[in-house]
């Protein structure tokens, strides 16, 4: 599928899936452990390179009555190079462009949900001036993962994720902030966060819906299909494995239990499919 905008309905929501970049990885970086004449014949089964895994980032749109309510914000967008130690780079993220090709203002977003503190999800909430993009909105977003990224929790990580954090959700402290502390806590109607920890420290999964259809939106609990196919293959994004995985199992079992479709972050665009069970296998089972 190659068109940018996605629309379906969720439980009582209008749905609009964006694509606001599309990125590569390296099977070397996302499947740090595995053995290697296994995932070659793996990638082979989903048709890709080992060299070039293509990945979307992705940000979606609910809508139900005055509420619109954004869950990521894409990587951001800068008209002039940014310069970070010494080197200059562009942020070409869609979202605000593909937001106003529906007619949407970034002023009209009433909640915008964090569902952890990595580039591709927070580069949205900030112009690289510096001004915050979604001005009427409420930011909901981990207690945890904002105290891992203020602190010196994150001195070991990468200084570019860093540098995305103190531009663009570090300014919020002041703003109008929902710390999100319980595991299953309701945000607003309809949209309930699932602690999601291991990718990162804090790092939130949701279900969104109602009584009569529910959507999980996993985020970066699995980066790739084949995370589901192989719940022990790890990937270098990932925080701490062993949570990882823990988190990886606890949204699975959620899922089949309620039966829900799946939305994920990573996986080709629009990432909705289903995770199919077997014994203790699990299969990821795209919905095209
Ligand atoms: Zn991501």
């Amino acid at each position: 599928m190659n068109a940018e905008i996605f629309k379906c309905k969720i439980g009582g929501f209008e749905c609009t899936i964006f694509k606001d970049l599309m990125f590569k990885y390296q099977a070397k970086d996302y499947f740090i452990n595995a053995n290697e004449k296994e995932l070659n014949t793996a990638l082979r089964n989903y048709n890709v390179n080992p060299d070039n895994i293509p990945s979307p980032y992705i940000a979606m749109l609910l809508q139900k009555g005055t509420q619109k309510i954004l869950i990521d914000s894409g990587i951001g967008f800068s008209e002039e190079p940014i310069v970070f130690k010494g080197k200059t780079f562009v942020l070409k993220g869609k979202l605000q462009q593909l937001l106003a090709k529906e007619n949407i203002s970034t002023t009209d977003i009433t909640d915008v949900v964090i569902t952890h503190f990595h580039p591709d999800h927070i580069g949205g909430v900030y112009t690289p001036e510096g001004e915050l993009v979604f001005k009427n909105a409420k930011f909901h977003l981990h207690q945890e993962e904002w105290d891992f990224w203020n602190t010196s929790k994150s001195d070991s990580q990468p200084a570019l994720f860093k540098f995305f954090v103190e531009n663009n959700v570090t300014p919020l402290k002041n703003g109008n902030v929902n710390f999100i502390t319980q595991d299953y806590q309701e945000i607003c109607e309809g949209i309930t966060s699932i602690n999601a920890f291991g990718h990162t420290a804090g790092q939130i999964a949701l279900i969104i819906g109602d009584t009569n259809e529910k959507l999980l939106y996993i985020s970066d609990a699995f980066l790739h299909p084949l995370h589901i196919d192989r719940l022990d293959w790890q990937t270098n994004y990932d925080l701490d494995h062993k949570k990882s995985k823990k988190t990886r199992i606890k949204l699975l079992e959620l899922a089949n239990k309620e039966s829900m479709k799946i939305n994920a972050f990573h996986f080709d665009f629009p990432g909705l499919g289903f995770a199919e069970r077997n014994g203790e296998k699990w299969k990821w089972v795209y919905d095209k």
